[in-house]
């Protein structure tokens, strides 16, 4: 679970990104981090992936302040994946999956591919494993992307944008995958493609000027926008 107690953050510019934000992610859940471009969306997500330090407030995972957490114990509990999926292009997929692991030491080589081709296999997407990411569709790569991601077994993880680059179909696609998915891992989704927040979130927030202006069960936080989901 992380707790996210009136952060604040602006750039150096003086541009006020986040005003006093407050928000609970449960694990068990696909949560949306929704709102119109601008909102604050990313810089919520790179606070809570410690790549920006707010300027106030508290961000707390499973209890304990994220500042002063050694960082293989936080990326061991928070995962992300970015906008651009950073699949390394000179490696096949079920290599991309086992580098991480083997570079932390959380096994011998040999059992750690063994390992990712089970990942494949229970994501879906066993036929990828020997292909490169050249070879395979944005929709696949964006699978991949979080099939690596869960190698860590991460307690979280977070997608930023994680529709932008598929079509709607691909994108329905996806959403069905993602909610299908058998695992422990809870996902923080953020994204301003409303429709993909409504079909595959539970729980969600909606974000502008950086505050959140409504929180609450998916739908309840979409109908509050003018126009709902079509907006
Ligand atoms: P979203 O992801 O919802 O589109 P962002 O978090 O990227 O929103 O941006 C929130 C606000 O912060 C916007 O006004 C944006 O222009 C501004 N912003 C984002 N990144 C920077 C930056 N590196 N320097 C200055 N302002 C930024
Ligand atoms: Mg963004």
């Amino acid at each position: 679970m992380i707790e996210v107690e009136n952060i604040t953050y602006s750039y150096g510019d003086g541009t006020k990104a986040l005003d006093n934000v407050s928000v609970t992610f449960p694990e068990e859940h696909i949560f949306a981090v929704t709102g119109m471009s601008g909102s604050g969306k990313t810089t919520l997500l790179n606070c809570l992936a410690r790549f920006l330090r707010p300027q106030s407030g508290a961000i707390r995972l499973n209890g304990t302040e994220i500042g002063g957490m050694d960082e293989a114990a936080f990326r061991a509990g928070v995962g992300v994946v970015f906008q651009r999926l950073n699949l390394f292009p000179h490696l096949t997929v079920l290599e991309n999956l086992s580098l991480a692991p083997v570079r932390l030491g959380r096994g011998a080589k040999k059992g750690i591919l063994c390992e990712a081709g089970e990942m494949l296999e229970r994501l879906g997407i066993p036929e990828l494993a020997g292909h490169y990411p050249a070879q395979i569709s944005g929709g696949q790569a964006q699978r991949v992307a979080i099939a690596r991601g869960l190698m860590l077994k991460p307690g979280v993880m977070l997608l930023d944008e994680p529709t932008s680059a598929l079509d709607a179909k691909t994108s329905q696609e996806f959403s069905v995958w993602l909610r299908e998915l058998k695992s422990d891992t809870g996902f923080v989704i953020v994204t301003h493609d409303l429709a993909f927040a409504g079909e595959t979130a539970s729980r969600g927030i909606f974000m502008e000027g950086g505050r959140i202006v409504k929180s609450g069960p998916i739908r309840a936080v979409l109908s509050h926008i003018d126009g709902g989901l079509s907006a």
